[in-house]
């Protein structure tokens, strides 16, 4: 059986006897690969690689590290197809939207060759008489990053990419799910022109995470996953002494306006809460039309569009999406659904027991509809992460407003409406990071910054822009004066001191 290794000081890295963890192919069911899990000990050897190198990145100059950002972008491009399908096939996502997985990494890359320029730091001439003060953005040193399942390339990529372009090294932890095309671009990062031990992948579970969070040498954390973990890893890695970002859950909210142009909202819909079975943290799985009216228009035309969805395996090119990334989480999702159901949900359109002829070991779950979910249901609190869809319905604007912002998660939200000022308010009140106004999944391009807030997000720095550039950079001060002339006073020329 394939075996994934680690990928230390440039090389793929064999620990015998270490502990494992199977890679499902989702699509047949079946184990296709093993990774090996690592250690503290393993974790020196990369810290040790990582030290070795990082002193002389971080005064390269910066077009040269700028040059090697443009080349790794490059082969991103010529191996996409490689990659996408790779991706798929361990996580399930459908070939087409693991594309879109690289390419929003690549965009974070292509941001980060602009690293001549964004790294500059800022200069007041004449602060003071004769002074001046400048400011200049320096790495952190060794930085670590710990990554979720579901985006395994454009995670890796928001994280190492700011934080090596700006000068630091990088360990990456991935998630054990789905850990090949993590490995492989570390590899095609080396062929790009980067240094050995620059960027190292180490793979692990809880004992890995650990280990970096309490190593004195890694300065800095960046962690993507589930909100509990995410709130654990900030406030382990805070007490080590480190700089720590840590993005968490979410339950997206789309609020369907009276006046909204039904058919894009339901289109947007579609994609939004089924694309990638529902596996994304911007995901929309919950639905709130505003007045009994536009939820009765809604779900009618609902009901059609996703009778309409085909499932299908990861490389179907007709599928809308495949299968979820492990047999536990199909049950997960099954088992979210029924206490939907004991809870007062209508299960409108039911997606357990669902089976893919032909494919019946896979992990597939049905797109499922929800209706009459209310703010108390334990299913509507807490983030389901499937191809499930809940509506709740609101009485009136505020009511829609207040959804969202007293929900535990604030990652993204939408606003399906015709109305400027509607949109306008609710975006100014909204107590969620990122907001969508027709559009359904509002990630922020590479040169803004990704982050939710509440539970959602952890720390105070987002991920990539310049906000990635600030998270990775620490920023030194320098107040100067330089006295005039010789010391004897003698070289004291006639130049006016501004
Ligand atoms: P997860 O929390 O299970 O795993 C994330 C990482 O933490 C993995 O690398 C994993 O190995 C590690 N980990 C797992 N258990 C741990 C433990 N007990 N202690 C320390 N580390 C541990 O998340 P996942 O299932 O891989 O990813 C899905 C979750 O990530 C969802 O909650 C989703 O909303 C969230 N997510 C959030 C964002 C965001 O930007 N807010 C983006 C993508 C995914």
């Amino acid at each position: 059986m394939r075996q994934v290794h680690h990928f230390i000081a440039g090389e793929h890295y064999e620990v015998s006897g270490a502990r494992k963890h199977d890679i499902w192919n989702p699509s047949t069911g079946e184990v296709q690969a093993q990774v090996t899990l690592g250690d503290a000990a393993l974790l020196e050897k990369a810290v040790a690689a990582a030290k070795k190198v990082q002193p002389e990145w971080a005064v390269t100059n910066p077009q040269r590290r700028a040059r090697v950002m443009f080349a790794f972008k490059q082969l991103l491009e010529e191996n996409m197809q490689e990659l996408a399908e790779l991706l798929a096939s361990e996580h399930g996502k459908v070939v087409d939207d693991a594309k879109g997985d690289v390419q929003r990494g690549l965009e974070v890359i292509e941001f980060a060759c602009g690293i001549p320029h964004v790294q500059k730091g800022e200069h007041t001439l004449g602060a003071g008489t004769g002074i001046d003060v400048y400011s200049m953005r320096q790495p952190l040193g060794i930085g670590a990053g710990i990554t979720p399942f579901n985006f395994p390339a454009m995670i890796p990529m928001w994280m190492f990419g700011m934080a090596i372009a700006a000068g630091n090294a990088f360990i990456l932890k991935p998630s054990e799910r789905d850990p090949s095309v993590p490995l492989r671009l570390a590899e095609l990062f080396m062929e790009a022109g980067a240094p050995a031990g620059l960027l190292q992948v180490v793979h692990g579970d809880k004992e890995m995470v650990d280990a970096i969070l309490d190593h004195k040498d890694i300065a800095g954390v960046s962690f993507v996953g589930s909100s509990d973990i995410a709130h654990y890893v900030y406030q382990r890695g805070a007490k080590a002494g480190k700089r720590v970002q840590a993005m968490g859950g979410a339950k997206n909210h789309g609020i369907v306006m009276p006046d909204a142009d039904l058919d894009m909202a339901v289109n947007d819909l579609m994609g939004a809460a089924y694309g990638s079975a529902g596996e994304r943290c911007m995901a929309l799985p919950v639905v709130v039309p505003v007045g009994e009216d536009t939820a009765e228009r809604l779900k009618e035309k609902l009901i059609p569009a996703i009778e309409g969805l085909r499932v299908g395996v990861s490389n179907d090119p007709d599928a809308h999406y495949g299968p979820v990334v492990t047999p536990e989480h199909k049950a997960r999702i099954e088992q979210w659904i029924d206490t939907a159901e004991k809870e007062g949900s209508e299960v409108v359109i039911d997606g357990r027991g669902f089976s893919l002829q032909g494919h019946e070991d896979g992990f597939f779950v049905g797109p499922t509809l929800l209706d009459h979910v209310t703010p108390g249901m334990e299913s509507y609190r807490e983030e389901i992460f499937g191809p499930v869809l809940q509506i709740v319905r609101a009485n009136d604007f505020d009511e829609a407003v207040r959804l969202p912002s007293e929900h535990q998660y604030g990652n993204g939200v939408c606003i399906f409406t015709r109305n400027g000022h509607a949109a306008r308010e609710f975006a100014a009140k909204v107590e969620v990071g990122m907001v969508g106004i027709n559009v359904p999944i509002p990630v922020p391009v590479s040169y803004h910054s990704f982050g939710g807030w509440k539970r959602s997000g952890f720390g105070d720095a987002d991920q990539y822009g310049m906000e990635g550039l600030r998270f990775w950079t620490k920023i030194k001060k320098v107040t100067q004066r330089w006295p005039d002339g010789g010391g004897d006073g003698s070289n004291a020329f006639l130049i006016p001191t501004l």
